[in-house]
């Protein structure tokens, strides 16, 4: 049986792609990861046991994938390099509870997946060395889909990472702060340095957790009035939120009720979009909903 000694180690990884004539493609995201502690890392931050499920997205040669057989009931990955699909078949062939679905991600029906890989599971969480040019939308779909999640557990670009967990009144708090917040609860697990893949990223990445959140932390009457509010507000970052909300919801004749139902928010006009929390967020959007301003 191949172990995942093996498979993640420099050697082992340019053994197998030479063998099978792969080669990396950078418009793929295709970073391999090499690194065993990194691999051990990922997988214990995702809480895995037997009665648990696992979703990889881009397995790559299986180097994580086999990891996650190791410690959960039914893995399903899904890869959408044709290439790729020989090698994880050779890699994976002692594990009988992993299945290597061929395609995009975006564009596969996740519910469906859901349904026939997991309904015998308690829990699934995602886990994955993510390709960087579709991180966003990838987790966003995954967190808008409000799929049965437990954790998700990603390397990603750090400087995204950062953004995902930061604060308000920081320089990496945004939209995409928010909305991962509304979502879920992230935690930065660890910062991995450019050695641990094959080829090398000229990024920086990072390990980060989203505890998928069962009800949002905020009551929200209309999402979509909520979001568009939010991405208003981050407009134009230097501006404050007073000026931002003029240019995207109101008119010369009614923009005199701005500065009253910011009061009604608590909100003072002069702030920027950057300080509000999701909380002031949530009661701006309600004050405005409730004056008809959408
Ligand atoms: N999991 C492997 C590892 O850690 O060594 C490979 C990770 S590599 C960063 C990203 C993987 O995602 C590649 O195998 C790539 O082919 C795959 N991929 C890229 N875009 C994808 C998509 N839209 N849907 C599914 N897989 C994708």
């Amino acid at each position: 049986m191949t172990g995942i000694q093996d498979i993640a180690t420099p050697r082992r990884t340019k053994e197998i792609i030479q063998r099978h004539g792969f080669s990396f493609k950078k418009s793929l995201g295709q970073n391999f990861l090499i690194d065993q502690n990194i691999l051990n890392k990922i997988v214990s931050a995702a809480g895995l046991d037997h009665t648990k499920g696992a979703l990889e997205i881009g397995p790559g040669i299986g180097a994580l994938t086999e990891k996650l057989a190791q410690s959960a009931k039914v893995v399903t990955a899904v890869e959408i390099d044709q290439r790729l699909l020989p090698i994880l078949e050779e890699v994976l062939a002692p594990y009988e509870h992993v299945k290597v679905r061929h395609g995009d991600v975006l564009k596969l029906d996740l519910n469906e997946v859901f349904a026939s890989d997991f309904a015998e599971v308690s829990k699934v969480s995602v886990v994955a060395n993510l390709p960087y040019y579709v991180t966003t939308p990838i987790l966003m779909r995954l967190l808008e889909d409000r799929l049965p999640l437990e954790n998700i557990v990603v390397m990603i670009q750090k400087e995204v990472a950062e953004r995902m967990a930061a604060s308000p009144g920081t320089k990496d708090y945004g939209s995409l702060s928010i909305a991962v917040q509304y979502y879920s609860e992230p935690e930065l697990v660890c910062t991995v340095p450019n050695t641990v893949f094959i080829p090398q990223p000229n990024v920086d990445s990072a390990v980060i957790r989203l505890r998928v959140r069962e009800t949002p932390p905020v009551e929200v009457r209309d999402e979509k009035h909520f979001f568009e509010v939010i991405h208003a507000a981050f407009a134009q970052r230097r501006k404050t939120i007073s000026n931002n909300l003029k240019s995207r919801f109101f008119t010369k004749e009614n923009r005199g009720m701005l500065e009253p139902l910011l009061d009604q928010a608590g909100i003072e006009p002069s702030r920027r979009g950057e300080t509000l929390s999701i909380e002031e967020f949530a009661r701006l959007s309600a004050v405005l909903l409730e004056a008809g301003i959408s």
